[in-house]
């Protein structure tokens, strides 16, 4: 008991000392989505660093308002990347939610995936059911939306991601290869990226790299840390530290933005293996310059996720390296909302702040009239393909390497 209370004051001295950091100038306000949204102090990163010290200095009580603002928050990190005192908002947020967690102060959320994604063939199998046409008209039908209301799960299967066809050519593995990567293939990801992960191994096999992809990889922990249960993103990443640290690779390559600065950070901060977040690795190849890429006369938007601009600082990678591709016209999206709204599992749970952020994002995309949208991050990609599919038919969504993959020339 000692011992707990111990650690209790130890962490919320952490969180005091972190939140010390803030100077209370407000630059980071304007680049908050949900500040921009509500327009209030308490939906904006100095609110919620005020919230959670005086939670922890014990002059605020934990009331279901101050929980909410806190728990409003997107994890987005704009806040943290232009911050002038360098405060550790993201280390901040996610040790006070976990603290709050503990305590019994914040509740768990309705609906946890947590065990799901620990499991990524159980999701998989799930996701391939719930995706054939049969099951997923009466999944997605009014009569069945109504009747999962109650339980809180009518939304994670209004949002049910759209399973992808593998259009790319696999390239041959090398013989022998220049160096060994692996590549990290998520939970979701795991079935929804199937396409990227194919077209990731055909690009890196092309550039004489052997890919190992370990199986059973589970969940990053991402979801985990952003929901404040550290146990379990601890477990999480104990299996992936022993599967990628008994394959013998150089470097372990992510492709999802949004997983990256978690394996970068918490997985294998402590660790000999390099995480490298995949269009900066290819960017960076001395030997890139050797793939030749087919013209491609088309417009496409880039979105680019918020994990990608502020966590992996990866987007000027992509652009490079689209560029690449002949013809190819680039427009960037013009004053998109900072995050698009899926955020982890934030849209199941923030349905509102969610569809807004979407809408703002949907709307920039769509004034750029191209006829594909490319982002980075298996998240977004369904948020906003399922967004889009609704205002308007026949604009694809896709992940850059995919489309790198298929304009490769054999
Ligand atoms: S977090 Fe940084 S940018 Fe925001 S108010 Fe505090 S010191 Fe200023
Ligand atoms: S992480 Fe994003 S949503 Fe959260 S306070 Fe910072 S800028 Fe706002």
């Amino acid at each position: 008991m000692q011992a707990k209370v111990k650690a209790a004051s130890t962490v919320q001295a952490h969180i005091t000392a972190l939140a010390g950091q803030c100077v209370k100038c407000g630059l980071c306000l304007p680049h908050c989505p949900t500040y921009r949204l509500a327009g209030t102090e308490a939906e904006s990163p100095r609110g919620r660093i005020a919230f959670a010290q005086a939670l922890a200095e014990r002059h605020l009580g934990a009331t279901p308002s101050v929980l909410e603002h806190l728990d409003n928050c997107l994890a987005c990190m704009a806040c943290e990347r232009v911050c002038p005192s360098q405060v550790k908002y993201g280390e901040l947020i996610a040790t006070t939610r976990a603290w709050l967690r503990d305590t019994g102060a914040a509740p768990r959320g309705a609906l946890s995936l947590g065990g799901l994604l620990a499991h990524p063939r159980l999701l998989g199998t799930l996701l391939r059911m719930a995706n054939l046409p049969g099951p997923r008209r009466i999944l997605q039908s009014r009569v069945m939306r109504a009747l999962l209301r109650p339980f809180g799960t009518d939304r994670a299967v209004a949002e049910l991601p759209r399973l992808p066809r593998i259009e790319v050519q696999p390239s041959r593995a090398p013989e022998p290869p220049r160096a060994r990567v692996g590549l990290f293939l998520g939970c979701v990801a795991a079935s929804v990226d199937r396409d990227v992960h194919a077209a990731a191994r055909t690009l890196l096999q092309a550039l004489d790299y052997a890919v190992v992809l370990p199986s059973a990889q589970g969940c990053c922990g991402a979801l985990a840390l952003h929901n404040g249960d550290a146990a379990q993103a601890a477990r999480l990443g104990e299996t992936l530290r022993s599967l990628f640290g008994g394959a013998g690779v150089d470097a372990v390559l992510v492709s999802a933005s949004g997983c990256f600065g978690t394996l970068r950070d918490h997985v294998f901060a402590d660790s000999p293996v390099r995480v490298r977040e995949i269009h900066e690795f290819l960017d960076a190849d001395a030997h890139i310059g050797t793939l030749k890429f087919r013209p491609l006369a088309e417009r496409i938007a880039l979105h680019t996720p918020c994990t990608q601009r502020n966590v992996a600082c990866a987007d000027g990678a992509i652009a490079r390296l689209l560029a690449r591709i002949p013809q190819l016209q680039i427009e960037a999206l013009h004053a998109p909302p900072g995050c698009c709204g899926a955020a982890g599992d934030y849209f199941l749970h923030h349905p509102e702040t969610a569809d807004a952020l979407r809408a703002q994002t949907l709307d920039s995309a769509l004034a750029t009239q191209a006829q594909s949208l490319v982002t980075s991050n298996v998240g977004c990609r369904i948020f906003l393909a399922n967004g889009l599919r609704e205002r308007t038919a026949g604009i694809p969504v896709m992940h850059p390497v995919v489309l790198l993959a298929r304009q490769l020339e054999n």
